[in-house]
């Protein structure tokens, strides 16, 4: 578990500026966030402080960049895990590890001096998911951890701890993780636009050399439906097959090639797993 904890965790130097479309999730994301920052004014009109934002939508549009983004923004120690590394067949071990997930965030801020601390779980509903049969879900342990730690969060001064969580299926969570002072700020992540399309086309081109005749605006008609993820993709196929070719540029021939590559793929992807 650590280890792959590690790897999410570590310095956020990702910006805002990096992640391409998003402007309605990006402006919602920002003003929550402005309750860390002005953590004095916010108890000054006595507001409750904010511990959660669940961030939901589709695979690969851009809820991981959003919460490192969170944290370089609001200048925060930031913390990963996905849910999954919570499931565990021993009874307590996914609380305990709940429980590290904190004080982990609670020691990072401490030994980089910083008031704030963001921790990202991502695929909540896999701790978070509804029961089935009625099964009360009050009685889960590492669920029932999240929420007792949450509740925690403003026992102590500092570090001020957000929790951002993400997921691809917010109708299978648990109504507990829902409620005032858990996860009560939800923000939609969508497929970008056409327009963000080519904002994110043009990001992930920055670093690769475009021929003349490459019209981004046009692979962004082109590329309906893709998500964040599947348009760096499109762009990284392209190099990849300029490279094969030992050509010197990505053409719109190569970035044709490289779309077709990747609707293909996620028919493939979805075949195997019907
Ligand atoms: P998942 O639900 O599968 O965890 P996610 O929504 O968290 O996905 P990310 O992990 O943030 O998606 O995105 C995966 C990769 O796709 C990013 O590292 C980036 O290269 C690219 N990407 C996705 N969305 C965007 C975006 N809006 N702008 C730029 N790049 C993006």
């Amino acid at each position: 578990g650590q280890e792959r904890k590690r790897k999410k965790s570590g310095p956020a130097k990702l910006t805002f500026e990096e992640i391409g479309g998003q402007d309605n999730a990006k402006q919602e994301l920002r003003e929550a966030l402005d309750f860390l920052i002005r953590h004095e004014d916010i108890k000054k009109f006595g507001i409750r402080p904010l511990k959660g934002i669940l961030l939901t939508g589709p695979p690969g549009t851009g809820k991981t960049l959003m919460a490192k983004a969170a944290a370089h923004y609001t200048n925060s120690v930031f913390v990963a895990a996905s849910g999954s590394e919570f499931v565990e067949m021993y009874v307590g071990v996914g609380a305990g590890r709940i429980r590290d997930l904190f004080k982990d965030a609670r020691n990072r801020a401490a030994k980089e001096n910083k008031q704030n601390a963001i921790i990202f779980i991502d695929e909540i509903d896999v701790i978070g998911g509804k029961r089935e049969g009625g099964q009360q879900r009050e009685y889960d342990q590492t669920l029932n951890q999240l929420l007792t730690e949450m509740d925690g969060i403003y026992s102590q001064d500092t570090p001020r701890i957000l929790v951002i969580a993400a997921t691809n299926r917010k109708e299978m969570l648990d109504s507990a993780l829902l409620r005032p002072g858990r996860f009560d700020r939800l923000i939609q992540v969508d497929l970008p636009d056409k327009k963000g399309r080519a904002h994110i086309l043009r990001l992930h081109a920055d670093n690769k050399p475009l021929a003349p005749d490459v019209d981004l605006d046009k692979i962004a008609e082109e590329t309906y439906g893709f998500s964040g993820a599947q348009l760096e993709s499109v762009m990284n196929e392209a190099a990849i097959y300029t490279m094969r070719e030992e050509a010197s540029m990505i053409t719109q021939r190569h970035l044709s090639m490289s779309i077709d590559k990747v609707m293909m793929g996620e028919r493939s992807d979805r075949e195997s797993n019907t």
